[in-house]
Order: C-alpha cells, then sequence, then structure tokens
C-alpha cells in the first residue's frame, strides 16, 4: 500500500456540483481539511470556494476558466492547474485521506483511479463511469489500494444494511425509488412536461441532469446497474420498488426473509458524512425524523409502460457488454437536448432505448472499447435528437 495519507483530510472532485457543496459542508462538519478540489468551467463559483477552503491544489477541466481562476487567485498559495489533464494530475498529486468523487459523467474515471493510486478511502458519488464501466474501474480502484465506499444514497444504504449478515446469506437487493414528480401519470399525459416540471423533484434536491434522470426513472435504472457492481450481485436479485417518502432508502433481504434498511430523512449529506467516518459515526446534519408525525410509508410497483428507461437499464445489465455505457452515454445527450428545450420529455426514452438497442453491443468489453462506444453513442444520440427535434 502507498498510503502516506493526512488523516481528516479530503479531496473534492466536482466540488462546485451539488455533492460536492454538500461534501464541503459535511467537511465543516466534521473538521476536515480539504488538500484538492476541482470543477469543471465554472470558475466565478469554485473561485468564491477556493478562497473559503484554501486547497493545497485547485483544478479545473476547462483550461480557459482554470487561466481565469490563476489570475485571479495569484494573491493566494492555491496551485492552479487546467485541463483534464491537469484534474488527473491534481488526483495524482493528493495527499488526502479521503477522495469524494462527485464528477458527474464518464469524466470522472480518470481522475477517480489516479486518486485512488494516492488515498486510503473512494468516496464513490458518481454513477455513470461505474454504470459504464463498472467493473473495469473497481478493479483499477482496488489495484490502486483504495477501499471504496458508495455515496448514493440507496447504495449506502444497502452497504449500511448488508452490515448486518454474511454476504452468502443475502437473498436480494431492493431498491427504493421515489418515483419522481410524475409518479402516476401514464405515458400519454407525459409529453407535455417541460424541463421546469421535471427540475421540481418532490424530495431530493439534485444537479439537473440526476433530477431528469429521476423523473424517467432511468437514475433507477443506473441504480441497478450501480448495485450490481458494488455489490457483485445479479440484475434478477435487485428489485425496485417505488417509496413516496424517500425514508426507507434502500434495503436488503436475507436468505430467512428477515429485511434489513436504512432510514431517514432525504439529505445526502448523511450518505456523504457515512463514507467519510465509516465505521465510526458523527453528530449529522439531516433534519431528524419525527416518527410521531410519520403516518405512512407506502410502496408501489415501478410502472414500466410509462417509465419504459428501467426495464431498458435491466435488459442493459444483462446483456452486459457495451450496452450500458452505450445507455448511459446516450442519456447523457438526450437529457442534455431536453433541458436545452430541442427535444421533449418521452423522446428522451425514444433516444436513448433507439441508440441503445441500434448500438450497443454485448459480450467482454475492454476498457478502450466501451470509451469508443460511448463516443459513438454520443453521435448518434446527437443526431437522432437533431432528427427528432428537427434542428439544424
Ligand atoms: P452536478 O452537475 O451538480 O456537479 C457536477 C460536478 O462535476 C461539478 O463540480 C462540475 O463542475 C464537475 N464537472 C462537470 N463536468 C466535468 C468534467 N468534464 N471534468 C471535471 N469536472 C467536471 O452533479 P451532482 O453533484 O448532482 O452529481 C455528481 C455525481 O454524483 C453524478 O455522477 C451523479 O449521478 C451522482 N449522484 C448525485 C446525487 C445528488 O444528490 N446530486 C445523488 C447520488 C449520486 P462545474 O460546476 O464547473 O461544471
Ligand atoms: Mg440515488
Amino acid at each position: 500500500m502507498n498510503r502516506e495519507t493526512e488523516p481528516n483530510t479530503i479531496s473534492v472532485f466536482g466540488a462546485t456540483g451539488s455533492i460536492g457543496r454538500q461534501t464541503l459542508d459535511v467537511a465543516d462538519n466534521i473538521g476536515a481539511r480539504i488538500d484538492v478540489m476541482t470543477a469543471g468551467a465554472r470558475d466565478d463559483v469554485f473561485e468564491t470556494a477556493c478562497r473559503k477552503y484554501k486547497p493545497r491544489i485547485a483544478a479545473m477541466a476547462d483550461c480557459d476558466a482554470a487561466a481565469r481562476l490563476r489570475v485571479a487567485l495569484a494573491d493566494t498559495d492555491i496551485k492552479v492547474l487546467g485541463g483534464e489533464d491537469g484534474v488527473i494530475a491534481a488526483a495524482s498529486e493528493t495527499t488526502a485521506a479521503d477522495a469524494v468523487i462527485a464528477i458527474s459523467g464518464m469524466a470522472a474515471s480518470a481522475p477517480m483511479i489516479a486518486a485512488a493510486g494516492r488515498c486510503r478511502r473512494i468516496c464513490m458519488a458518481n454513477k455513470e463511469a461505474i454504470v459504464a464501466a463498472g467493473g473495469h474501474l473497481l478493479g483499477a480502484i482496488k489495484r490502486g489500494g483504495a477501499e471504496l465506499i458508495p455515496v448514493d444514497s440507496e447504495h449506502s444504504a444497502i452497504f449500511q444494511s448488508l452490515h448486518s449478515g454474511r454476504r452468502d446469506d443475502v437473498d436480494k437487493l431492493i431498491l427504493t425509488a421515489s418515483g419522481g414528480p410524475f409518479f402516476g401519470k401514464k405515458r400519454g399525459e407525459l409529453s407535455a412536461i417541460t424541463p421546469e416540471m421535471a427540475l421540481a423533484h418532490p424530495t431530493w434536491l439534485m444537479g439537473p441532469k440526476i433530477t431528469v434522470d429521476c423523473a424517467m426513472m432511468m437514475n433507477k435504472g443506473f441504480e441497478v446497474i450501480e448495485a450490481m457492481h458494488l455489490f457483485s450481485m445479479p440484475a434478477d436479485k435487485i428489485e425496485v420498488v417505488v417509496h413516496r417518502e424517500s425514508i426507507v432508502h434502500s434495503m436488503v433481504e436475507f436468505r430467512d426473509g428477515a429485511v434489513i434498511a436504512q432510514l431517514g430523512s432525504p439529505d445526502m449529506r448523511t450518505a456523504i458524512q457515512y463514507a467519510l467516518t465509516y465505521p465510526s459515526r458523527r453528530l449529522g446534519l439531516a433534519k431528524r425524523l419525527d416518527w410521531r408525525t410519520i403516518s405512512k410509508l407506502t410502496f408501489y410497483e415501478p410502472d414500466t409502460e410509462s417509465f419504459p428507461l428501467l426495464p431498458l437499464a435491466y435488459e442493459s445489465a444483462r446483456r452486459g457488454g457495451t450496452y450500458a455505457a452505450v445507455m448511459s452515454a446516450a442519456d447523457e445527450i438526450a437529457v442534455h437536448e431536453f433541458l436545452r428545450g430541442r427535444i421533449g420529455f418521452c423522446d428522451v426514452a425514444d433516444v436513448v432505448a433507439g441508440v441503445t438497442e441500434k448500438y450497443g453491443r454485448s459480450g467482454e468489453a475492454s476498457f478502450d472499447e466501451i470509451i469508443d462506444a460511448d463516443r459513438e453513442a454520443r453521435v448518434r444520440a446527437r443526431e437522432m435528437s437533431a432528427r427528432i427535434g428537427g434542428a439544424d
């Protein structure tokens, strides 16, 4: 093991995002110091965070933004790196004990692998890279010598619940889904949904892309694949149940029929903090549940006709190869096009399903083949979105 890390020090990859900002709140709460901080392109937001947290290294994927940041932070000792290589270099230089991977999309994979060679623990929020190339990335993290702790709330709940029994005795994993803002609506009613409507999640406050994924249940599909990789379970042993209140964060059913769940108010800071402090627990930031006011917890079967991306994810998981990577890449593009108002809500599912069916490939796929498939899926999804939207 390479580990010469500083205790109670965190590196935050994707520090300006929803998870990144909440990680900084948690760092304040547990009195941790920030070693490396990275962002994509929003240098104004990032500068404020850099001034507050004074990291040793700040890196931005966007070179122009990094150049602006370097000028803005000239009066500080912060070393500023630019470009995707700069983000990876920052990960390779970190001395933090823990890394929180909160970069969205496939861009998280290279910094994640670099950080795994340096840090004691990888707290994994990113899901797209795990969905696309889970086997390869988890292997690389293990070879790097770091321990992986999930941050996604469902996977954190499963991770916590698994502690009550032996792995051999696990019968199935049960992922809960809020059902999103359009629960109960039929496919015909979904076509008029605008980005504003899709961005209004009933229980969780998240970044825009994942919020739209939740509204389509694509996010839950991703989480099935994420769970499959993180917990080495086949997709048919992972069940999804809609739970409107988002209080039961997920469950594990053991062989004897006992079901162990983790509950709490919907606040990602609990899962982030747990990943950082595991196996200890510290005073949390989330509002406590008041059991006297919770009169019911409801559970429903998911509506796979109105939300076809959930069954598509199961199918992609079963087929293996590049299917999940193609699905995830097509989704990233289609959601972006929807948020820009270029295609409709239901078109997203059509683009994702169309591209996945046509360009996914089963069988063994190398990491490079996955990256190529991801790239091609993006091009195809852009083309298909343009055809549907009638754009240039
Ligand atoms: P956001 O979009 O809010 O934040 C993404 C972060 O990644 C920002 O810091 C952004 O920088 C940075 N970034 C974007 N593109 C790049 C790039 N090419 N290279 C380097 N950095 C980049 O996302 P969320 O915080 O919502 O989600 C982060 C990850 O965690 C996702 O994978 C998501 O699926 C997962 N997740 C999120 C949850 C949530 O509650 N939000 C829950 C569970 C999982 P900039 O601001 O400069 O663009
Ligand atoms: Mg989740």
